[in-house]
């Protein structure tokens, strides 16, 4: 048995998708888990997330490190030196689809978009359509002749109990997958893996220990739990930071240039970009310069402030 003294190394990780460049929020959400890794004295891994090859490429990925590298905000391993890039890992997925798929948990779904946003399907809480689990029970025949028609989407089939958890910034939660999204695809009509399967193979084959990331992903992690546990991994820890919304109350992207990391380059230095966002989320008192580095003695989950989005000024 391990004594309290052999702590589990802590690895985090920031796994952005390089369809663009980062914007602030971006930015937010790798600093909190390199502060939180780092501060730990734990390693922090890059990985591309690109499954979605027709909206990726390359020269993001490398620009998003070279912003990175700019904001000091330095990895251990992956990128592209090394290679981490999802699209060259589907035959890893695969596998584990597989697995899934001989436990009998995963079912082929035919659905269209129009069937899956049919006015009578159940809606979760926030209002999200839950999958009505219309393809759960087809028989041999109906899947023959469906798959004649065209390639399946492959869901997982949730029960209907609860997934439990602590988040580090929101704590206990406690998610009913089967009312807050139904039975979820882990493999895509074109046959690549969906994000949620491809998450969980990669955070449990790369040894990491908490997933840091920004708060539009809570429900996610109770889904990545679930699989967690069908593929017989352990989970790490979540945290999940606020998100940054514009003044209309909508979560910043692309459109929100003067948020961009290419413009906010071009007219502050990386330690005042850092210091406004650990500022924003209540890491320290006073809108300061600040580097990534000397903020690791300041860093504390309980002095991120516990809210779902900050309103930040984008003009
Ligand atoms: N690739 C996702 C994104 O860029 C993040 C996924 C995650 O951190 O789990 O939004």
């Amino acid at each position: 048995m391990p004594n309290s003294a052999e702590k589990a190394t802590v690895c985090g990780r920031f796994a952005p998708t390089p369809s663009g460049r980062m914007h602030a929020g971006n930015v937010l959400a790798a600093l909190m888990s390199w502060l939180s890794a780092k501060s730990a004295g734990g390693c922090w891994i890059l990985r591309h997330e690109d499954l979605d090859t027709s909206r990726t490429k390359i020269e993001y990925a490398q620009q998003i490190e070279d912003d990175l590298r700019w904001l000091g905000l330095t990895w251990d391993d992956g990128g592209v030196a090394q290679n981490c890039f999802q699209s060259r890992r589907f035959h890893i997925y695969d596998q584990y689809f597989d697995l899934l798929r001989n436990q009998a948990t995963v079912y082929p779904c035919f659905c269209t978009r129009a069937d899956l946003m049919a006015a009578s399907a159940p809606h979760a809480s926030d209002g999200r359509v839950v999958y009505s689990g219309k393809c759960r029970n087809l028989s041999a025949e109906d899947i023959a002749t469906l798959s004649a028609q065209r390639n399946p989407a492959w869901r997982v089939a949730v029960p209907n109990t609860n997934i439990n958890f602590t988040d580090r910034l929101f704590g206990q939660q406690s998610v009913n997958l089967a009312n807050e999204c139904g039975d979820f695809i882990v493999r895509r009509a074109d046959g690549v893996a969906a994000y949620q399967l491809a998450v969980v193979v990669d955070d449990a084959l790369m040894g990491v220990t908490e997933v840091v990331r920004g708060s539009d992903l809570l429900l996610s992690a109770s889904q990545q739990i679930f699989l967690y546990n069908q593929l017989g991994f352990a989970a790490p820890q979540f945290g999940h930071v606020p998100l940054l919304c514009n003044e209309s109350g909508v979560r910043l992207s692309k459109r929100d240039r003067s948020l961009g990391i290419d413009v906010m380059r071009n007219s502050m230095s990386a330690q005042q970009i850092i210091g406004w966002l650990a500022f924003t989320v209540g890491l320290i008192p006073k809108n300061e310069d600040v580097s990534a580095q000397e903020l690791l003695t300041e860093f504390s989950w309980s002095k991120i402030a516990k809210h779902q989005t900050v309103q930040v000024n984008c003009k």
